[in-house]
């Protein structure tokens, strides 16, 4: 077994695009989104995911698709950020049922919620990543004639950096309430920039703003996943990604900072919580895999 080496691929201010280094792994979550949605009750469509995998023509990700696999161990990332993706869709649903107008999509990656969720009629949504992942995805979705169903604002910005400059020169109004979501980017940023962004949304959050947060795998046990994919020759969980590398070995605390800054927050969901909630019966194969089950899943309002 290689010995993790966590965060041995980054340097403070390292770029990519969606085939390199931390990019890659908005196409590989697109792709299990993408394999999500073939499945028989899928908690969440995303029907736009499947074309950022064709754009780019990955060969594990087009295998992947074109042959998702059946058993329990195959399916378990798709299924499980079928959850993720739910979770967060809900959260930005009931912002809008409460009458919050303004979305930032904070690491938006190939996430489509703009496109695919009902939003209130006069919604803005900001999404915020770096040039040349936005980029891609807009000429893919545009290549599609995809129609966003609120008013959609890109930001491109390195969320190590001052972005909410940057988000409100695009437009963004700091005094009217904001939701804001977080997802799939913590483990990717240093404990310093994980407080710095938390700093800004805070700054940048008007009474009533909302923020939701988690990723899986926050809470990652390398050698849980080693040995899965060890126990079943074959099966590629990752499509070799090596994410000890991309990540910070520094499990973030977000409920307890956002608490610690006068925010209510809501009691913590995991995956297992979560997939309950869904009506869902985790399989087996999730005991294997139980630091992925201790995802955090955090609410939080202003
Ligand atoms: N939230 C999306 C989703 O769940 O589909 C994407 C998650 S992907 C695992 C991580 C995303 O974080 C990538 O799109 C990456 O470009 C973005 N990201 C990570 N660090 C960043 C930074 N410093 N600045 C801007 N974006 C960043």
């Amino acid at each position: 077994m290689t010995t993790p080496s966590f965060g041995s691929l980054r340097s403070d201010d390292d770029q990519w695009d969606i085939v390199s280094g931390v990019g890659y792994t908005a196409l590989l979550v697109a792709g299990w989104r993408a394999v999500h949605a073939l499945s028989a009750k899928p908690l969440v469509r995303d029907d736009y995911a499947q074309h950022f995998i064709t754009a780019t023509g990955d060969p594990y990700l087009t295998g992947l698709l074109k042959d998702p696999g059946t058993s329990e161990d195959e399916t378990t990332f798709p299924r499980l950020y079928g959850v993720q993706t739910r979770f967060f869709d809900d959260f930005f649903t009931n912002a809008g049922e409460t009458g919050i107008e303004q979305a930032v999509i904070v690491a938006a990656g190939l996430d489509s919620r703009p496109y695919r969720l009902d939003w209130p009629s006069d919604a803005t949504v900001f999404e915020v990543d770096l040039p040349k992942v936005l980029e891609f995805k807009a000429r893919v979705l545009d290549g599609l004639g995809a129609e966003p169903k609120g008013r959609r604002v890109e930001v491109a910005a390195d969320l190590r950096t001052d972005w909410t400059a940057e988000l409100i020169k695009a437009g963004f109004d700091p005094r009217v309430p904001t939701a804001w979501s977080v997802e799939g980017l913590l483990p990717y940023l240093t404990g310093d920039a994980q407080e710095a962004l938390f700093a800004q949304i805070h700054a940048n959050s008007a009474p009533d703003s909302r923020v939701a947060t988690g990723a899986l795998g926050s809470r990652l046990d390398h050698d849980q996943l080693a040995e899965l994919e060890r126990a079943h020759p074959g099966v590629n969980m990752s499509g070799d990604v090596d994410f000890s590398a991309l990540t910070y070995d520094n499990p973030a605390d977000p409920a307890q900072w956002l608490r610690d800054h006068g925010w209510s927050v809501e009691p913590v969901r995991n995956t297992l919580n979560l997939q309950a909630g869904y009506g869902l019966t985790p399989p087996p194969v999730d005991v294997k895999i139980d630091s992925f089950m201790r995802s955090q899943y955090v609410t939080a309002t202003r």
